[in-house]
């Protein structure tokens, strides 16, 4: 059956065709930001937008980067205070630490319920359970909204997951249908509780190694989806359908581009690059050309689902998450993740790694875990001694916390 994201599309573009009537949406946002919000009618005063189009005329437009976000979030606002009914506060993990504000009018998080409420139809069905264990629980969370959308689908879900440790979470979601929550804590809540039977898992707000896609179907013998959103893309983005592997976009609400992290050139489809979204549907804080860090391709052609329109491929991890491994240079977290999950005595690694000191992993396990062949896959990801190699340090007994919303990222530490 067609994905309820891509009917969705459908519904809103018509028969038109995708492309053109996403950039006729994109000129019309021009129009929009040259007269409101001080950060664009400065960037766009020599834009001319009858320009633009084609998908390939979207290179004539400047990118918006994370730190234009930070420095001044009120440049970006297009509808008078009054009416925004959210602001959202995202932490950044850039050096100075100042957090990006985000802001929403109520029709923008409505939206968000649409897409949400169309994906879960493959996910959680219609009835049944579901335990969110995502941010909070405040009144238009992400966590929030997605209780709204299964609602909508008369799925009857509950947040939880605020202060409880692995054993509680996983008594406090027994017998629940389709759980909700990031990578690392939804593996460790599987592995500390093999006994619980979700019927499917939804992982989302990280990205998603493989070995924890395999660890979760293999031990609880669910299907498992992935969903890629950030609070820039009002929560949701593009997700999993029941039949494909790659993720359905919200294509009536953004258009998706993968650029060259280095270049800013738009790539082929199937090439790996950065995934840049122009939210033209967004009232509150559209955003051109953002750059999120992201990394994954375009898929096009037709999805198993029958779904017709171009798809996002699985994203990896961001490019800031890398562990140096010596002259030769380095590798991502998300590569060493699909080693250390693949292990199903792990439940938890947290990595610290730097210039000119041993690579440190704290590993969170079972006692029944083959340590000698765990170290030995570790470093054989992580060349030690010799010219270049660097050493690597393993301790064990680190209790991997539960968390509802922190993401993997490499600790930085720094030679004394
Ligand atoms: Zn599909």
């Amino acid at each position: 059956m067609t994905s309820a994201v891509d009917a969705a599309v459908g519904e809103a573009v018509g028969s038109a065709e995708l492309r053109g009537w996403q950039m006729g949406m994109v000129r019309r946002l021009v129009r929009r930001l040259a007269r409101t919000g001080r950060f664009y009618s400065r960037a766009l005063s020599e834009i001319d937008e009858t320009r633009l189009l084609s998908f390939l005329d979207m290179e004539l437009l400047p990118f918006t980067y994370p730190g234009d976000l930070v420095s001044n979030p009120g440049d970006f606002l297009c509808v008078p205070s009054r009416d925004v009914s959210r602001v959202t506060t995202v932490r950044t993990s850039g050096t100075t630490g100042k957090p990006k504000r985000m802001f929403f009018t109520s029709s923008d998080l409505e939206r968000t319920v649409d897409f949400f409420s169309a994906g879960m139809k493959d996910i959680a069905g219609s009835g049944g359970t579901a335990a969110i264990m995502l941010s909070s629980g405040a009144p238009d969370s992400v966590a929030h909204l997605l209780k709204r959308a299964l609602a909508k689908n008369g799925v009857d879900a509950e947040i939880i997951g605020e202060g409880l440790n692995f054993r509680e979470a996983a008594e406090a979601v027994n017998g629940v249908d389709c759980l909700i929550g990031i990578p690392a804590s939804l593996i460790k809540l599987c592995r500390v509780g093999p006994h619980l039977r979700p019927s499917s898992v939804l992982l989302t707000a990280d990205y998603v190694p493989e070995s924890v896609v395999g660890g979760i179907k293999k031990l609880w013998g669910c299907r498992v989806f992935t969903h890629y959103g950030m609070t820039e893309t009002g929560f949701g983005c593009a997700v999993q359908c029941e039949e494909g592997d790659s993720h359905h976009i919200r294509h009536s609400d953004m258009l998706v581009e993968i650029v060259d992290p280095v270049t800013g050139r738009q790539m082929q489809p199937g090439s790996e690059g950065e995934i840049t979204v122009t939210t033209f549907a967004h009232e509150a804080m559209p955003l051109l050309r953002y750059r999120t860090g992201d990394i994954s391709t375009e898929v096009c052609g037709m999805c198993r689902c029958k779904g017709p329109y171009p798809k996002l491929g699985r994203v990896r991890g961001r490019s800031v998450n890398i562990i140096c491994t010596g002259e030769r240079g380095a590798i991502r977290l998300d590569e060493l993740d699909e080693i250390i999950y693949s292990f199903d005595g792990v439940l938890g690694c947290k990595v610290k790694s730097g210039e000119d000191v041993p690579v440190h992993l704290f590993v969170d396990a079972v006692g029944s875990l083959d340590r000698a062949a765990f170290e030995r896959a570790v470093k054989s990801m992580i060349p030690a001694g010799g010219k270049g190699g660097r050493r690597v340090v393993f301790t064990y007994g680190y209790d991997a916390p539960f968390s509802k919303s922190e993401k993997r990222a490499v600790e930085r530490v720094y030679a004394s």
